[in-house]
């Protein structure tokens, strides 16, 4: 549109440009950070809920920056939404992860499960099943212990194009789970087309389960539902012993969340596990 302010400062392509600029910078320090190391994951422990036992780790993305400190993972994620920045950190992670993986059994951590995040546009890159074919070739056989996090809105962006992509990864062992299921904007129907093994309810709704009657109606509902299409439930946001007791007795199979533990720091659960083992 032309200024037809006169002489009048255009505020609107003002902020355009500001904005622009801030999401060019972050970018730049964006790039910056994984080249200094100064990416690095925290794992929050999830366990099963009936026995207590540990059945494996979400990786959460945490930035040092050497000046502001941590910067957390909503700060600037949504600012790198459709940049070739977002596809390099998501594969620093997807590697990060395979990573870890390797180090767990090392120290004789069988059975865990690792669950990375996976932005809408590392899920619709063509470079995404190649490059996981490649770590199972350097790694392993880790595909049935890696577990791909979804979110509804990356779902919704291309339904079918997702859906032959996660025909594709699961060929190769992959599973999914459905991220802060509920508070997207999808309509039920696609859950039956997915081939998804885990829902995730969200935590608004686990945070709220025990003083509101719709929040609970919400939880208890969305479990019983995923068990009959043959899902099982994550519930995120698990901050204390009652929201857990509700859980298991509505039946929902694995709980995460501050009770149970906050994120780990990568270094800080090795140090913690190689001193068990020596224990
Ligand atoms: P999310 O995937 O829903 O991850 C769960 C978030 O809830 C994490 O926040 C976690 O620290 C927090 N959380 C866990 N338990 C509790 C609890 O009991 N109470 C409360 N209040 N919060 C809890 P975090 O680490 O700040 O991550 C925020 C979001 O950033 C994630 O939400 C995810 O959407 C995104 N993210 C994090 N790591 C990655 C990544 O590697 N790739 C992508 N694409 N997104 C990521
Ligand atoms: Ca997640
Ligand atoms: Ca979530
Ligand atoms: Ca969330």
């Amino acid at each position: 549109a032309k200024d037809q302010g006169g002489n009048r400062p255009c505020l609107y392509n003002e902020q355009m440009y500001r904005a622009l600029t801030r999401r060019t910078q972050l970018e730049e320090e964006v790039r910056e950070a994984l080249n200094y190391d100064e990416l690095s994951f925290a794992l929050q422990p999830q366990i099963e809920i009936l026995t207590g036992r540990l059945v494996g780790f979400e990786a959460l993305l945490r930035w040092i920056h050497p000046q502001k400190g941590f910067v957390p993972p909503d700060e600037f994620i949504p600012l790198l939404e459709n940049t070739e920045s977002m596809l390099r950190i998501g594969y620093w992670g997807l590697r990060k992860a395979f990573e870890i993986l390797q180090r767990l059994r090392a120290m004789g951590l069988m059975g865990c499960k690792i669950a990375v995040n996976l932005s809408a546009e590392q899920m619709l890159d063509s470079r995404l099943g190649p490059y996981l074919q490649e770590l199972l070739a350097e790694f392993g056989p880790y595909a049935q212990w890696v577990e791909l996090e979804l979110t509804e809105r990356t779902l919704v962006m291309d339904i079918d194009h997702c859906l032959g992509i996660m025909h594709q990864l699961r060929e190769m062992g992959f599973s999914f789970s459905i991220d802060d299921f509920g508070t997207g904007y999808s309509s039920l129907s696609y859950l039956k087309k997915m081939p998804v093994e885990v829902i995730k309810i969200d935590r608004s709704f686990v945070a709220g389960m025990l003083e509101n009657h719709a929040d609970y109606q919400i939880v208890s509902s969305t479990i019983a539902m995923v068990h009959n299409l043959g899902m099982r439930v994550v519930a995120e946001g698990v901050e204390n012993k009652d929201q857990l007791r509700c859980l298991n007795e509505l039946d929902c199979e694995i709980g995460q969340g501050y009770y149970i533990s906050r994120p780990i720091m990568e270094s800080d659960l090795f140090s913690i596990l190689s001193s068990k083992v020596k224990d």
